[in-house]
């Protein structure tokens, strides 16, 4: 399968434009509980990662791991680090001809990436909530193909991106909260299901 430059760069033009539609969105979601700039972050972010241009980029990791750098530099707080590896991570795993189980292992790459970064655990009310389900569902549909792997994992995100409201948060500024974080739903991991939702869209 084709996951070359261009397809990557489809996918990360699609996140940034949905990241630009709901920056307030997700600003509002980190206002609740955090510091008010979640949307901001990743908005500033994105723009500077679709202003890559994709034609120096030989091979699809190669601008994967570009656009992971890029957002190490330009997002301030938690989610420019996180975000960052996750792209560094995938685009290290990612080829350019990869199959439904090959774009499984590299988008886990991403994750393990975030873990050992963030040191989240799955119950923490952070963007972990979100993709952890999702990379399990994609596994699991992997044998019908990545259209059918990356539909499933959509669907598993937004899942757990919505079971993120009842959670207390132990991780990030949120935890600060306490009990008091229960109730709303955590920016992260409603950024990262437009991600997923994003690869659903460009990489199948
Ligand atoms: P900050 O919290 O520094 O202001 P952002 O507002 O941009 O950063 O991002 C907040 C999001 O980052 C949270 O909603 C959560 O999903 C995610 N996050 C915070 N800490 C962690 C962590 N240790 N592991 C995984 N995700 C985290
Ligand atoms: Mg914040």
């Amino acid at each position: 399968m084709a996951l070359d430059v261009a397809a990557a760069a489809a996918w990360m033009h699609d996140f940034a434009g949905v990241i630009d539609e709901n920056a307030e969105l997700l600003t509002d979601l980190d206002r609740e509980i955090g510091d008010a700039d979640h949307g901001f972050n990743m908005d500033r972010g994105m723009k500077a990662v679709a202003a890559l241009d994709p034609s120096a980029f030989a091979k699809g990791g190669d601008y994967l791991k570009k656009a992971g750098m890029t957002l190490v530099s330009t997002v301030g707080g938690a989610s420019g680090p996180l975000y960052g590896t996750f792209f560094l991570r995938v685009g290290g795993a990612w080829a350019d001809d990869m199959d439904a189980a090959g774009l499984g292992k590299a988008l886990r790459a991403g994750l393990d990436g975030i873990v050992q970064r963030g040191k989240a655990s799955v119950g923490e009310k952070t963007m972990v909530d979100a993709l952890s389900p999702a990379l399990d569902a994609y596994d699991a549909h992997a044998g019908e193909g990545v259209a059918a792997a990356l539909a499933a994992a959509a669907q598993a995100c937004a899942a757990g991106r919505d079971a993120t409201i009842p959670l207390i948060a132990h991780k990030g500024r949120a935890s600060y909260l306490g009990e008091r974080s229960a109730g709303h739903q955590d920016p992260g991991a409603t950024s990262v299901t437009m991600l997923i939702e994003a690869a659903s869209r460009n990489l199948a």
